[in-house]
């Protein structure tokens, strides 16, 4: 699950770490202490680019600014609500984060001396990327002093919040960019991504965001996996992501709509696939007991319907209530097919199409 950045800010603030004073703008009546940099609360990335993030100075401007960023589409995203933060003196822009690597299973420090918005176009070679040294964070704190310019002594209690704060909060991804240093000679925390793993929310009952899991069946394995899988059951929803890794492409999540799946419940889980960028193919496998393939079918239907570029489908339904769910489908003109492997077979030509 991908955080807000306010969403991100309040954990940051509660772990201790320095983050500009700001608050929530949902309408025009709440004028924020001025000036203040209006920011765009969606949860993608270059907002900044895109002008979602605004200075304004006077109540005017600000009242403008806010209307425009409120309808202001951002990569497929226009926000709820805005960040109106204090301003701050910028004086250096750094990029410092902290990710899960699952290849040397370890939790990685990726720090660059240059942040800010033009951070992908930094030099691969310079930034400083290495293994967290769970016994110890003194030797990566040293490394990353070293790496941006600072004395240890100053960064080394900032990386111990940081370091907590993906810990605690079961985080894939922490990141801050700008890591700020301001003109008086502090450091802020600029802006603030984060990532939690969904399979830990059985964990954390405070999770209240805006995209938490309504489902605790709903697991990423690959934010940038290009084929999304829905069906039924533990067992059927594992193989169902196996076979998708055996036919050659990126299974992006598990998810098991369980029993008692209605249709609102599936269309929630048809608008959290949308949040994954890559998805070429939703592969649809229900062998439908108590679940009912036409309640499948309707939601199938509502997303077809309710969201825009929804990525193809290929639907495998048998069980429950099976030919009522064909009649509802093909009244809209879409087809479903007889096997799992058909549904892959056509996945695959649809992606490399
Ligand atoms: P992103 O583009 O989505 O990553 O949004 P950011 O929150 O990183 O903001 C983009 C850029 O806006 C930052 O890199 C800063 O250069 C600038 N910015 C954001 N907040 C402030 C601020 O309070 N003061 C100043 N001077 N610049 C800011
Ligand atoms: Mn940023």
């Amino acid at each position: 699950m991908k955080l807000l950045e306010y969403e991100a800010k309040a954990i940051l603030r509660s772990a201790g770490l320095p983050v500009p004073t700001s608050s929530i703008v949902a309408d025009l009546e709440n004028i924020p202490k001025l000036p203040a940099v209006l920011k765009s609360q969606v949860a993608v990335g270059g907002r900044g680019k895109a002008g979602g993030v605004r200075t304004v100075e006077t109540k005017e401007a600000f009242e403008a600014a806010a209307v425009e960023i409120l309808q202001l589409e951002i990569k497929g995203f226009t926000p709820r609500v805005l960040l109106a933060e204090e301003k701050i003196d910028i004086a250096r822009e750094h990029y410092v984060s902290l990710l899960i690597d699952r290849d040397t299973a370890s939790i990685r420090l990726v720090a660059h001396k240059n942040g800010g918005v033009e951070v992908e176009d930094n030099d691969k070679a310079g930034f400083l990327n290495i293994a967290i040294d769970t016994s110890s964070l003194e030797p990566c704190a040293e490394k990353l002093a070293a790496h941006l310019g600072y004395e240890t002594a100053d960064l080394a209690p900032l990386l111990q919040k940081l370091y907590a704060a993906f810990i605690e909060n079961d985080a894939t991804l922490l990141e801050i960019n700008p890591f700020v240093f301001t003109k008086d000679g502090n450091f802020v925390c600029g802006d603030g991504k984060m990532e939690l793993d969904d399979a830990a929310a059985f964990r954390h009952p405070e999770w209240d965001f805006e995209g938490a899991p309504v489902e605790a069946n709903f697991v990423t394995l690959d934010p940038h996996g290009t084929v999304a899988t829905i069906a039924n059951g533990a067992g059927l929803a594992m193989a169902t992501v196996d076979a998708v890794a055996s036919a050659g492409m990126k299974p992006a999540n598990f998810l098991d709509i369980g029993g008692g799946a209605n249709t609102e419940s599936v269309l929630t889980a048809f608008n959290k696939i949308m949040e994954f960028p890559h998805i070429d193919a939703i592969v649809i496998n229900i062998f439908a007991g108590i679940t009912r393939c036409d309640e499948v079918a309707r939601a199938v239907i509502a997303a077809k319907q309710q969201i825009p570029d929804l990525p193809p489908l290929f639907i495998r339904l048998a069980g429950t209530n099976f030919e009522e769910a064909v009649a509802l489908l093909s009244a809209e003109n879409i087809t479903t097919l007889a096997t799992l492997e058909e549904c892959l077979k056509a996945a695959k030509e649809a992606s490399n199409a």
